[in-house]
């Protein structure tokens, strides 16, 4: 066996559908007076439902977490908290919400006990973003590791199909780039193989039949082991490819890691063959790219970047915004075969 180093991450999980009834005792045990409530405007109900049984442990809420923390949400929400004396802030939503508490956490230390509502991860994670001038910084920090987790598939029943699917093939995305990530070790390996197996037999339920419970939870248990494996090791080639585009065409987070990761994987095939065979072993043998294209298109979700929004004059630019940066990838970057990878990820063509 390979050696390896593994450093676990301090948070606690709880996970059962209606869990968010111990939302009290585990404010409680975190021994915080004043939350902060945090959601975007859409989920400003569950907020407040979340502040009304608070009670007087609430300090108030704050209801404007947008995507990818623009810096002056962030200052703004810091400002919220500080002038509410706030000691803890309460994220319920998905990784814009957890992501601006993680954005009040770095400056102020205060722990955060996060809800999450959809399958992105961000709650298991010490990695922060914030986005000043169009730029978004992401780092590593554990003051931003949420200490308490509170997965309750109840929560996720409103996620509509079109938001559920790309946001789960998100979490994939995670559990495949740890498997062959630089520093891979077994216990994330078989975190990442049983979040893929978990999502590709639930997703398609989640969107086929939005009202079975099992499919939500068995799909918010793999987001739960996705998220962990962005929290463990570092991602490679995929994640980078997601995040240039994101930040610099302004494409939408989830549709961006749905539509680029079978490209991806195709991309490393031959550089990671133990990390496909795992990958192909969780989608019940069909061949790892290819099977991951057919899942996302199974569920729906879209398949091409220019139809969301992706120009094919910016293509050029991409590819080089996406090697010029040296970063670990099992196969080196190669401008002219990135450049390809885009091109076959903007047509939606199938990983061949
Ligand atoms: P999101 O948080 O932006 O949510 C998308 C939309 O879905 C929002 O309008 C939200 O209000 C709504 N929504 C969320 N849960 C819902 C529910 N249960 N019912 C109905 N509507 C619901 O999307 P996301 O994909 O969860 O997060 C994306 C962001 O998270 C990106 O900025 C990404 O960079 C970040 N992210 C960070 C990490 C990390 O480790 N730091 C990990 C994953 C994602």
């Amino acid at each position: 066996m390979r050696a390896f180093v593994y450093n676990a991450l301090p948070s606690r999980v709880v996970f059962r559908v209606g869990a968010l009834e111990d939302l009290a005792m585990e404010i409680e045990r975190l021994g915080a007076q004043r939350a902060l409530v945090l959601s975007t405007p859409e989920q400003r109900a569950s907020a407040e439902d979340v502040s009304r049984r608070l009670g007087a442990r609430s300090a108030g809420v704050y209801a404007k977490a947008v995507m990818h923390v623009p810096v002056e949400t962030a200052e703004a929400a810091r400002e919220m908290a500080k002038s509410l004396s706030a000691d803890c802030c309460v994220a319920i939503g998905g990784g814009s919400t957890i992501g601006l508490g993680k954005a009040i956490a770095l400056t102020s230390d205060l722990p955060i006990l996060a809800i999450p509502t959809t399958f992105a991860g961000s709650e298991m994670t010490p990695i922060y973003g914030i986005t000043e001038q169009g730029r978004k910084k992401t780092g590593r920090d554990t003051r931003v590791l949420p200490k308490t987790v509170i997965y309750d598939p109840l929560l996720t029943m409103t996620l509509p199909a079109n938001i559920a699917g790309p946001s789960g093939m998100n979490a994939i995305a995670h559990c495949v780039e740890a498997l062959y990530a630089q520093d891979a070790n077994p216990i994330t390996s078989l975190m990442a193989e049983e979040g893929i197996r978990a999502l590709a037999s639930s997703l398609p339920v989640v969107v086929s039949e939005p009202d079975n419970i099992d499919a939500r939870a068995e799909a918010l248990y793999a987001a739960w082991l996705a998220g962990a494996c962005l929290g463990y090791v570092g991602m490679a080639i995929h994640h980078k490819l997601c995040h240039t585009l994101g930040g610099s065409y302004n494409l939408p987070h989830a549709e961006t890691h749905t539509i680029i990761l079978p490209h991806a994987v195709r991309y490393n095939r031959d550089a990671a063959p133990v990390a496909m065979r795992r990958i192909s072993r969780a989608l019940d043998g069909v061949e790892a790219a290819g099977g991951l294209y057919d899942l996302a298109q199974k569920i729906g979700a879209p398949l091409a970047l220019r139809d969301i929004g992706m120009k094919a004059q910016a293509l050029d630019e991409a590819a080089r915004l996406a090697t010029q940066n040296p970063y670990y990838n099992p196969r080196p970057l190669e401008y002219a075969s990135i450049r390809q990878l885009l091109q076959n990820a903007w047509e939606g063509i199938r990983p061949g």
